[in-house]
């Protein structure tokens, strides 16, 4: 979770402690395969099929996110303008968009796997008091900057999260991305570029991360590495990272993504970052763009390194793509471990309500059929994106599903507390 100009080798602090537990997809699955044999099966199928077609990916919502910018300042140069947040602000939304300038150096082999991530992040307009705001917080604080002390258990610039330690209190993290600029210190192991944790329950970080605290959920930026038009963007002596996507890598965090070499130290090719469209990777590019490396051997179809993704460590004009299954992951944790986030975006499945819809037949093939008196019916994915609609003048209905592909769906009728389930097989 960090992006660090690495000098010597350390272990994270908050990675060398921790139990394992369970995350919440894996309780999800289990759950669905306890009532429903095979459904495990089906619905990775699902995933891992679904996901990168663009028949199911256009129906998707594209999410709307609102941000805060906490600059936390001491000297008033490191108090950036509100330009270098709007310039930041751009460089996110296109990296998630995949409106990037530079999406066309994404190498041929790797143009299938590129996607838009449907997610976009706009200023907040509104403080949690209710009060009109620009989504830019500017703090001045008497502390010289904050650091990240790497021998000790507690993560120790997260005291820029709090105003009793020199920093901001968060505003509600289940309804803000809370983003704390500010001066970090380097210590002696390199200067950090930015960190964030990722959501609970965050299925890539199963049992290294169990558990994060609302009041200290969000990302953390070194005041020089935000937006690309930053007067103190040379103060760190590193030119590289002065394009701003040191925010796009730690928001792939936030949003439950791990590195894409899978953070190995020893045996690198053995660790993954449990996305299975990225190719496997020995270590960290270490900021050097070599599109000739190819440092692991993968199964099916030995792929180079992919240096150009977002969730590597590279230069800021090497950085172009995300893959179809990092965004994948990305959607799940937005819609399952940030809901608040998106409120009102999506629909959400009512637990109780499920299968109380009779749907036939079942497994279905290419229509499916109900009875009912609603007005509106609609088919939804397995996390609850709606996929069609049709009007209903009530008896039985029938609805076509043929260009949808194999897996687990739900029926949802307007109106009426009633969903059903249903499985297209073929
Ligand atoms: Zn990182």
């Amino acid at each position: 979770m960090i992006r660090i100009l690495p000098l010597v080798f350390f272990v994270l602090p908050f990675l060398s402690f921790g139990q394992l537990e369970h995350c919440g997809f894996d309780l999800y699955l289990q759950r669905q395969e306890a009532r429903n044999p095979g459904f495990k099966d089906q619905f990775l199928s699902f995933w891992n099929h679904a996901q990168p077609s663009a028949s199911v990916n256009n129906r998707n919502t594209v999410y709307e996110i609102p941000v805060v910018f906490h600059m936390v300042y001491n000297a008033d140069d490191q108090n950036l303008s509100d330009d270098v947040f709007l310039s930041q602000l751009e460089i996110l939304n296109a990296d998630f968009r995949r409106t990037n300038a530079n999406a066309v150096n994404t190498r041929e082999i790797f143009l299938p796997l590129a996607a838009d991530a449907e997610i976009e992040f706009v200023l907040a307009t509104v403080d949690p008091d209710g009060n009109p705001t620009t989504g830019i917080n500017h703090v001045q604080t008497d502390r010289n900057g904050f650091e990240l002390d790497i021998f000790g258990v507690e993560n120790t610039l997260d005291e820029v999260k709090f105003s009793a330690t020199g920093g901001v209190d968060a505003w509600d993290t289940q309804r803000y991305v809370n983003i704390w600029v500010c001066n970090i210190l380097d210590t002696g192991f390199g200067q950090l570029f930015g960190l964030a944790y990722p959501p609970t329950g965050a299925p890539t970080f199963a049992g290294l991360i169990d558990t994060v605290e609302d009041d200290v959920a969000g990302v953390i930026l070194h005041y020089t590495v935000v937006g690309d038009n930053n007067p103190t963007a040379d103060d760190d002596g590193i030119v590289f990272n002065n394009n701003g996507r040191t925010l796009t890598h730690e928001m792939g965090h936030y949003l439950g993504l791990r590195h894409i070499w899978g953070d190995g130290f020893f045996n690198g090719c053995a660790a993954d970052d449990g996305i299975s469209d990225t190719p496997n990777q020995d270590q960290a590019s270490n900021y050097n763009c070599n599109f000739a490396n190819n440092t692991c051997t993968d199964a099916a179809d030995d792929m180079p390194d992919m240096v150009e993704n977002y969730m590597d460590y590279n230069e800021d004009d090497c950085y172009n793509m995300f893959t179809a299954e990092q965004v994948a992951m990305m959607r799940f944790c937005l819609e399952e471990l940030r809901p608040e986030l998106i409120e009102g975006q999506f629909v959400a499945i009512d637990e109780q309500a499920a299968s109380t819809l009779s749907v036939f037949p079942n497994p279905a093939n290419d229509m499916v059929s109900t009875v009912c008196k609603a007005q509106m019916v609609e088919v939804l994915d397995a996390r609850g994106r709606v996929l069609k609609r049709q009007a209903h003048g009530g008896g039985k209905l029938s609805i076509n599903v043929a260009e949808l592909p194999v897996g687990f769906y739900l029926l949802s009728l307007q109106g009426e507390s009633k969903i059903g389930k249903f499985v297209i097989q073929r």
